[in-house]
C-alpha cells in the first residue's frame, strides 16, 4: 500500500487531452504514463515519507504523483506554462504537498527553493539535463545540500555517467559523477515507454554523494579532466600542458606523460588534483 495514495486522480492520457498539453519538441517533452514504472522511479531514492523532492519538469504530473504517493513533498519547476492548471489540480488533491515554480530550472536558485537534504528527482528534458547534471555534481561545497539524485537521461549520456576507464564512454561526466559519489543505473527505460517516443533508448541514473577526497578540489578536478578530455586522443603531456603543474605532477603520481586521458582511473585524477592542490 503507498503511503499517501491519493484517491480519484483522473488517468493521465485525460490530464493531456483536458488541458491540450500536446508534447513540444522544443521543451524536450517526452511524457511518461506508465504508472506501474513510474511508481518504480519514485522507489529508487529509498523512503520518501515526509522526504522533500525537488523535481525539473513535472510537465503533466506523471512522476510528480508518483512521488506525492510515495509520501513526498515535492518542489517542482516547469517552463511550459500550459501544465500550470493540473498541476494545480494535482496540489490540491494531494492536499497541498505540491509547490510550483512556473520557470526555467536553469535560472532559479533551487537549492533555497527546495531547501537542504531535498532529493532531487526528474524526467530531465533532454536539452538542459546534462547541464542540471554539472551543476549538482560541481558543487564547492561537499557533502551537497541534496541527498540524491535520480534522474533519467538519454541512455548514452547515462552510460557516459557511470563508465569506467578504458572505455569510448568513459570522460569528463564520469570523473565528475564518480569521484566523490557513486552512480549507479537504476533502471534502463525503453523507448517506447514515453509519449511520444524519443529515438533513443534512455537510462535511469541514482547517485548517492561519498566523502570528498582530502585534498583535492572540484576547480581542479574540473580543469584537468576539461584539458585531458578536451584533448583525449592525445597524450597527458600534451593535452595537461594548459594546466599549470600538471605534466610535472604526473611524475609525482606515477602516471607515465604518454597515457592518454581515458586510461587515468577517477583516483589518478584525485591523486593528481591532490599535488595540484598542495
Ligand atoms: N515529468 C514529466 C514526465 O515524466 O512525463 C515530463 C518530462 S519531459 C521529458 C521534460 C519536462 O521539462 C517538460 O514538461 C518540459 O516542459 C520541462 N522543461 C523543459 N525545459 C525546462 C526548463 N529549462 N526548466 C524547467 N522545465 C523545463
Amino acid at each position: 500500500m503507498k503511503p499517501k495514495a491519493i484517491p480519484g486522480l483522473p488517468p493521465l492520457r485525460e490530464v493531456i487531452s483536458r488541458h491540450g498539453l500536446s508534447a513540444d519538441k522544443a521543451l524536450g517533452q517526452n511524457f511518461l504514463l506508465d504508472s506501474q514504472l513510474l511508481d518504480r522511479i519514485a522507489r529508487v531514492p529509498g523512503d520518501l515519507d515526509g522526504a522533500t523532492v525537488y523535481e525539473v519538469g513535472p510537465g503533466p504530473g506523471g512522476l510528480t504523483r508518483a512521488l506525492l504517493e510515495a509520501g513526498a513533498n515535492v518542489v517542482a519547476v516547469e517552463r511550459d506554462r500550459r501544465c500550470l492548471d493540473a498541476l494545480a489540480e494535482l496540489n490540491e488533491a494531494s492536499g497541498g504537498r505540491l509547490r510550483v515554480i512556473s520557470g526555467d530550472a536553469m535560472k532559479i536558485d533551487e537549492r533555497t527553493e527546495a531547501g537542504d537534504g531535498a532529493h532531487i528527482a526528474s524526467n530531465l528534458p533532454y536539452n538542459v539535463g546534462t547541464a542540471l547534471f554539472v551543476r549538482w555534481m560541481t558543487l564547492a561545497d561537499w557533502a551537497p545540500w541534496w541527498t540524491s539524485l535520480t534522474l533519467m537521461f538519454q541512455r548514452e549520456v547515462a552510460d557516459r555517467i557511470v563508465a569506467k576507464p578504458d572505455t569510448d564512454a568513459y570522460g569528463r561526466l564520469s570523473v565528475l559523477a564518480q569521484w566523490r559519489a557513486t552512480a549507479t543505473i537504476a533502471m534502463p527505460v525503453h523507448r517506447s515507454a514515453f509519449v511520444p517516443p524519443p529515438k533513443v533508448m534512455s537510462a535511469v541514473v541514482h547517485v548517492m554523494p561519498a566523502a570528498q577526497p582530502e585534498g583535492a578540489s572540484i576547480g581542479t578536478i574540473e580543469a584537468l579532466t576539461a584539458a585531458a578530455f578536451g584533448q583525449r586522443r592525445k597524450m597527458l603531456r600534451q593535452s595537461l600542458k594548459s594546466v599549470p603543474g600538471a605534466v610535472d605532477a604526473l611524475a609525482t603520481v606515477g602516471i607515465a606523460p604518454e597515457r592518454r586521458a581515458e586510461t587515468v582511473s577517477v583516483d589518478e585524477f584525485v591523486e593528481l588534483a591532490r599535488v595540484l592542490g598542495k
